[in-house]
């Protein structure tokens, strides 16, 4: 379903508030004063309708969550009011609860889906314990509960006998989280908060568990608020959208209203600093500046330090409500002159030589050129532990990366995609020399990485410069830092010992200028601070510069701003290009987000490669995989890619036929991707696609589908895809019930 089609109009024309909440405020004290970390909030939530929060971190979305169950935790303190109307016409001042009331207000008329379903899973428990339990501590009956468990599981395209007997670690991250929101519904609640319920997940599951809740929602009359600081994921499935900033909502409206014509100055910067698949990429800008501290929240509107159209009324002056017409109210004393002072299509000018990135390089540029790295044939496979019963067989191996070619030329970019436990990692790991693979080889100019560090090698190339040479900056910089060293240290180390040249001062000068150069300023505040006093943007930095002072020629950028609010991301993939620029250095990025992708690959003349069970798929200038994807799975990943166009119609039928990837251990025969492609013919389960030149613009587009080879006898081949199927198909033994690896 898309935005458009949503039936708000009907909501508002008959407004029916199930939640309000009324000058609600969470305070936390502090002793640099009072933290108020939700700030005299008004909010009326809609029967049946989705309500998207969206916010970066530290705004105020999680409190709003707890604030509407009651659950602030100690010392945090609640007030205002919060009225729950439940359908059958009672109302209940939520504040005032008894702790008997509150249980049950909690599960049995509003319940929550937190972000990590690990965490709200016992470990010791099966699936099935954890729903009896519940049943139990709301003396439901156990027989009629778990009659609605199975259903709801199955509802969620899960195997319930299967789920329910299963430990939480025998699940993938996407069932866990489907098993979660199946818990959270076995009390029949009226409304559903959910926070952030997908941010740890991969592009393909998000947009399935979307399209399951817009099912959930149908089927049992649910109001859901969807809480997320990714503003197109809640596009897709919000009849409004409210805007948090600094601790408030500063806009709130229908969705598309918002999406076509935000009228908050933040709305709109925050809608540019999106990445995603439509809008040129010159026109992505970060949001200047950063969000307030909120023990000191500006005087007036709270945005008027970033705003660039704040005057003397907005430092003065608390803006709004005020009344922007359709059903939207917002926050800013010059909301009408936003559109025009914050174009949504103002470009950045490329060839400015003050432009973060420089122009595009011709991607066709690197046929014929020598490759920094060449990866032949390479297979990684991991021998999974065997049970006592597999005592006889040979023990199971993940196939985590299984006969992938690949070059990386000088100051290339190479941007591999694909769900997790498709080998983007592992793959990653072994092209710079961090993984040995079982077959296949991997060299750096020639050399045979493996052979060098063996010393097999002619003796001409030493393993400690290959290891020089390839570099990785990880996704969590907090545990790649060492936590007992300061930055001085950290950064000072690879000049030590790779440029003997420099004393103490030149070492010191060169660490200052690298941290003002990436915004670390004043630099002599960040010399001699210790990682654990820096923000994840700030330590993400001081990885990216300590790997750069190596001089490497090839840096795996492992997933480095999926871990960042979507508003930094571009300011993030900016900093890494001008600096791959300065140090003529190549990157094999990885990241599960195709909008990512898109933005660092054509911003560099790079390709992106699409990894699926241990296969490269596709590969290819991103204007063609993403415009004209070969394979079947990067169309899948095309699909799942949240859209910011209102006007964009987006298939409401799946495109995959089973949400959850296959068991690694055990891959599809012939083409691995047949058990979810809604193309497969009987071909494809027995033949193996070889990799075929994509019919165009791009020499270096390359597949791997029998769909792209003229005259293939797949042509002719029966369909093996079950007509009846609706959009995901049905849970099928087919799926994995082991938990993919998190790669
Ligand atoms: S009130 Fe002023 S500072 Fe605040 S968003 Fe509006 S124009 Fe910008
Ligand atoms: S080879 Fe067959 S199953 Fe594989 S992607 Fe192509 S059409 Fe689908």
């Amino acid at each position: 379903m898309t935005v458009s089609e949503t039936d708000y109009e009907r909501t508002v024309a008959h407004s029916d508030p199930i939640l309000q909440m009324r000058d609600t405020t969470v305070s936390f004290g502090m002793e640099r004063g009072e933290s108020r970390v939700l700030d005299n909030v008004d909010m009326d939530i809609e029967r049946n309708e989705v309500l998207g929060v969206v916010g970066e971190s530290g705004s105020g979305k999680s409190m709003f969550a707890s604030a509407l169950l009651d659950a602030v935790v100690e010392p945090g303190h609640l007030r205002g009011d919060i009225t729950y109307n439940s359908g059958d016409g009672e109302s209940l001042d939520v504040l005032e609860l008894s702790k008997a009331e509150r249980k049950a207000y909690r599960w049995e008329e509003v319940s929550m889906v937190f972000q990590g379903a690990m965490s709200s899973f016992n470990p010791v428990r099966d699936i099935e314990t954890h729903f009896v339990e519940t049943l139990e501590a709301h003396d439901y009956d156990v027989g009629e509960g778990m009659e609605r468990a199975r259903q709801l599981l199955e509802d969620l395209y899960l195997d319930a006998d299967r789920v329910l007997d299963s430990y939480p670690h025998e699940l993938s991250g996407g069932m866990k989280q489907r098993a979660l929101i199946a818990l959270s519904l076995i009390l029949e609640p009226e409304a559903l908060v959910m926070d952030e319920p997908t941010a740890a997940l991969d592009l393909l599951m998000q947009r399935s568990i979307i399209s399951l809740l817009e099912n959930l929602k149908e089927r049992y009359d649910l109001t859901i608020v969807f809480i997320t600081h990714d503003l197109p994921l809640v596009a897709d499935i919000a009849d409004r959208v409210g805007v948090l900033y600094a601790f408030e909502f500063v806009e709130l409206g229908p969705t598309d209203e918002i999406l076509e014509d935000a009228a908050h100055p933040y709305t709109r910067k925050l809608l540019k600093s999106t990445p995603n698949l439509e809008s040129p990429i010159e026109n992505m800008r970060p949001v200047e500046g950063s969000a307030p501290d909120p023990v000191n929240v500006p005087d007036g509107c709270s945005f008027h330090p970033r705003c660039p159209l704040a005057d003397d009324q907005c430092i003065e002056t608390d803006p709004g409500p005020y009344d922007a017409g359709e059903g939207r109210f917002v926050h800013c004393h010059h909301w009408e002159h936003a559109a025009e002072e914050i174009p949504m299509d103002e470009f950045t000018d490329l060839d400015d030589p003050g432009a973060p990135n420089r122009a595009a390089r011709e991607t066709t540029d690197r046929v014929g050129e020598d490759p920094v790295l060449s990866l032949d044939d390479v297979k990684v496979h991991f021998e999974k532990e065997s049970g006592f019963l597999d005592f006889f067989e040979d023990p199971p191996a993940v196939k985590a990366v299984d006969g992938i070619d690949l070059d990386i030329y000088e100051n290339d970019v190479v941007v591999l995609v694909g769900e997790s436990g498709c080998g983007k990692t592992t793959l990653g790991k072994t092209a710079v020399g961090l993984q040995r693979p079982t077959g296949g080889s991997v060299e750096y100019r020639g050399d045979d990485i493996w052979d060098v560090r063996d010393g097999n090698g002619d003796g001409s190339r030493s393993w400690s410069e290959i290891r020089r040479s390839l570099q990785i900056v990880h996704q969590d910089p907090g545990s790649a830092l060492n936590p007992h060293r300061r930055n001085n240290k950290i950064l000072e180390a690879p000049l030590k010992r790779w440029h003997d040249d420099l004393d103490g001062n030149d070492r010191r000068q060169r660490v200052m200028s690298m941290l003002e150069h990436v915004g670390m300023t004043p630099p002599e505040d960040y010399y001699e601070r210790y990682p654990h006093q820096l923000s994840g943007g700030e330590q993400q930095r001081v990885a990216l510069i300590r790997a750069m002072l190596m001089n490497p020629e090839v840096i795996l950028a492992d997933e480095p701003v999926s871990a960042l609010d979507v508003s930094l991301r571009v300011e993030m993939m900016d900093l890494l290009i001008e600096l791959q620029n300065m140090f003529d250095t190549s990157y094999l990025f990885i990241s599960h987000d195709l909008s990512n992708a898109r933005y660092i690959a054509e911003r560099t003349g790079g390709r992106i490669g699409v990894l699926y069970l241990g296969e490269l798929v596709e590969i290819g200038p991103p204007e063609q995989v993403i415009n004209d994807p070969q394979h079947p799975y990067t169309q899948a990943l095309r699909w799942a890619t949240p859209e910011l166009d209102p006007a964009e119609e987006r298939a409401e039928e799946s495109p995959i036929r089973e949400i959850d990837i296959p068991d690694p251990t055990n891959p599809p025969s012939g083409c691995r991707y047949h058990t979810r492609c809604p193309e497969a013919r009987e071909v494809c389960a027995e033949q193996t696609p070889g990799s075929y030149d994509a019919d165009t613009a791009s020499p270096l587009h390359r597949g791997t589908c029998f769909r792209m080879v003229d005259n293939h006898e797949y042509w002719s081949s029966p369909s093996i895809v079950d007509e009846d199927e609706d959009g995901f198909g049905s849970p099928s033994d087919e799926s994995a019930g082991t938990a993919p690896s998190d790669d």
